[in-house]
């Protein structure tokens, strides 16, 4: 189902909708659709940023804190004098100048198992863009139990990771990393602003696929980059019957 475009739809989304195969129904199914992206820095930031201009209905932002210098590397939605401000309360006011037919809601929240089920209410599908494993562990099962499409990607340094999750279809995150890196620190691994946004462009196409239809989304392959070297490789990922989070006993 989708939901009818203006007349300043259509000419906005004019070029995309040349793209081969590409229809005013596709446009329509993006128009009435929501995302949750969890996590609004360099990889969500970025994503965010696509998802707007390409039409997309709804997103639901959900990060805690305030904007720091050191985000500035990154974070191509935030502006210099916005430091010490809500991050998701700027990055709102951000995506509404860009485009305003989109509509965003905001939580200046962390994503947790007790809140990762009412961040998703309503929503079509969610991108995964924490800094931290613990929390994208948490949207990762709420993902599966309510069976709500989930983009995993990830950064550092100059490598990156994206693959989809879709419920006793594809591989979950636990399938394929059933523990916790104990050395892992949540801003102790380095980031160059270009890697991490390639992968914010990158969950946004997937997003816009899996959304409307169109293409040929990631399933059961994990995409890797190293952009040291500019190798970008598919590799086939598997499930784990036995995993705790989308396995048969689960
Ligand atoms: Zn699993």
């Amino acid at each position: 189902m989708g939901k009818p475009l203006t007349d300043t739809e259509i000419d906005r989304y004019r070029r995309q909708l040349m793209l081969q195969g590409f229809t005013l129904q596709h446009q329509q199914r993006l128009k009435a659709s929501t995302a949750l992206i969890a996590g609004i820095g360099g990889l969500g930031g970025t994503a965010a940023v696509y998802l707007a201009v390409a039409g997309i209905g709804k997103m639901v932002f959900a990060h805690s804190g305030n904007l720091t210098l050191s985000n500035m590397n990154r974070q191509i939605l935030m502006r210099h004098e916005w430091i010490g401000r809500s991050r998701v309360v700027e990055a709102k006011r951000r995506i509404e100048e860009i485009n305003p037919d989109v509509g965003v809601e905001v939580f200046d929240e962390r994503t947790t198992g007790d809140n990762a089920g009412r961040l998703l209410d309503g929503v079509d599908i969610a991108l995964s863009a924490r800094p931290t494993f613990h929390e994208r562990r948490a949207l990762n099962a709420a993902c599966v139990k309510k069976d709500i499409p989930m983009i995993e990607a990830a950064m550092n340094g100059m490598d990156g990771y994206l693959f989809n999750v879709i419920a006793g279809k594809t591989p979950c995150l636990n399938c394929l990393y059933p523990d916790d890196d104990p050395e892992w620190e949540e801003l102790g691994f380095p980031v160059l602003g270009a890697v991490s946004g390639i992968l914010g462009c990158l969950m946004s196409i997937e997003a816009i696929k899996l959304l409307t239809g169109y293409g040929r989304p990631l399933l059961s392959r994990m995409l890797l980059f190293n952009t040291f070297d500019m190798d970008f490789r598919k590799l086939r990922i598997y499930r784990d019957e036995g995993c705790a989070v989308c396995g048969a006993s689960a």
